[in-house]
């Protein structure tokens, strides 16, 4: 379903749908009303319309339809329907609403039709938290004053009448899925990995989302992409906006950032000015490199400045729970890599040290094989601390792996303290589970602030 006339709606506010009361769909239904629209929201959780989650909506004239979705709401006549990211479109009353005709977009794309000012929306299969923090860094660092939103954390909706001079947004394939006209003055597409399958359908159909970011650009715009993946290289010019890449391995580009004789350099025509040696990048590992050189692309066609993007570089520990650092204890550095809920996250972990590593690792089972990570298993890590119910399978791959030092462990300071009393001066003791930690912690988030407040026990 095309749409077409958001401005007509502005004009004249009418009816509108909200499937979903999650953070997003809270601030998307707080914002229609207070632009004047008549706004139903609906949610399967059965909440007290005085529930502190929802009271503030009832109290802006919201009217909630809560602990399911009756039929009957699908054959109402709505402007338009904003449903949550999160919610497939082959869910049941989705369906419905698909069959009736109605036009359904998601946050990213209702926020857009109120904000004025520059948009640069960062996409892509992994780092994109990462980088869009990096881009709010740099901008900072030159004088500006970013706004940084969307799936990192602040819905997008909840920011648009907070002061700042520009929007960084981290959007999620679900949330470009369901845009219409939402057009950024800069768009960043990191990477494709095979991911949310059962949600798009196929890989070609989740690609295929994250490529509408650059659907309403124009020459004016500029669209940033990974040239060291062809997938993404290939498409270039097919797309309206201005070029920019961004390369670890040379791939030549007429504007971009590269890595260029052990320097992240900007390259403009034929203009080339160097950002920071490599090794001064503070953030560890690989694809950091490839974030770092994402966001210097980003940042610099925003606005910053070069001097900025190298500090914000050369000092930038990394965000909560992704390869942070934490402490050096006698000469034993601490990260905290929690959210490597899966081995491909742990293997990125792993990859980013050379050798040294005591490996605190295990948790949930969710039936995955850690063979995979054999290769990177061996030669770096020098010994195990495995806790959780994958515990035992991983201490059979330590072994294969030739990893001679484990030990099994129950509880998360148990695991700091055998680290801490197993490592040398020089090692890294890195805590990348591999699993999910719903088997002993209430999120990855917990997992690594008990890692962390250990680290600091020590
Ligand atoms: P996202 O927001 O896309 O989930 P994050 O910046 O939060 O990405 O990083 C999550 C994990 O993804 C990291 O801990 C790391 O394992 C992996 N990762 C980050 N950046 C990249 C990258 N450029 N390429 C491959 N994997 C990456």
């Amino acid at each position: 379903m095309k749409l077409v006339t958001p401005e007509t709606w502005l004009h004249a506010p009418g009816e509108a749908l909200v499937v979903g009361l999650g953070r997003s769909g809270k601030a998307v239904a707080s914002l229609l009303a207070r632009r004047g629209f008549r706004v139903t929201a609906t949610d399967e959780r059965a909440l007290d319309p005085s529930d502190p989650a929802v009271a503030p909506l009832a109290a802006l004239g919201v009217d909630l339809v809560l602990g399911g979705h009756p039929e009957a709401l699908a054959a109402r006549p709505w402007q338009f329907v904003a449903k949550s990211p999160g919610i497939p479109y082959h869910q049941a009353f989705i369906a419905k609403l698909i069959q009736a005709s109605h036009v359904i977009v998601t946050d990213v794309e209702i926020a857009s039709w109120f904000e004025t000012r520059p948009i640069y929306a960062i996409t892509g299969s992994n780092g994109k938290t990462t980088t869009t923090t990096l881009v709010g860094e740099m901008l900072k660092a030159s004088g500006y004053r970013p706004i940084v939103a969307g799936n990192i954390g602040t819905p997008v909706c909840d920011v648009v009448d907070q002061p700042g001079d520009l929007l960084v947004l981290e959007v999620s394939s679900f949330q470009l899925d369901g845009t219409h006209t939402f057009h950024p003055q800069g768009g960043a597409l990191l990477n494709f990995y095979p991911a949310h399958i059962d949600y798009h359908g196929s890989y070609e159909a989740y690609q295929q989302a994250k490529w509408k970011l650059f659907a309403n650009q124009t020459a004016d715009d500029v669209a940033i992409l990974n040239w060291d993946q062809a997938l993404v290289r290939d498409r270039a010019s097919q797309l309206a906006p201005r070029v920019c890449g961004f390369s670890l391995e040379g791939a030549p580009f007429d504007e971009g950032v590269g890595v260029i004789d052990g320097a992240l350099v900007a390259v403009r025509g034929r203009e080339r000015t160097a950002i920071l040696p490599v090794e001064h990048v503070a953030l560890p590992g690989r694809h950091n490199l490839q974030n770092a050189a994402a966001a210097a692309a980003v940042a610099l066609a925003a606005g910053a400045s070069v001097e900025a993007v190298a500090r914000v570089l050369a000092t930038f520990q990394g965000v909560e729970h992704r390869l942070e650092f934490v402490r050096e204890v006698s000469g034993v550095r601490y990260y905290n890599d929690s959210k490597a809920t899966n081995p491909d996250a742990a293997r990125q972990a792993l990859r980013s040290f050379e050798r040294g590593i005591v490996w605190i690792a295990g948790g949930l089972d969710r039936g995955i094989s850690f063979d995979p990570l054999l290769p990177d298993i061996s030669g770096r890590v020098r010994a195990a601390v495995l806790l959780g119910e994958t515990r035992e399978q991983l201490r059979d791959v330590i072994a294969r792996a030739g990893v001679p030092t484990f030990v099994l462990v129950s509880s998360m300071e148990e695991a700091v303290h055998e680290a801490s009393r197993i490592a040398e001066p020089g090692d890294v003791v890195l805590l990348s589970p591999a699993c999910a930690s719903w088997d002993m912690f209430p999120s990855y988030e917990v997992r690594g602030s008990m890692f962390k407040e250990a680290v600091h026990r020590l």
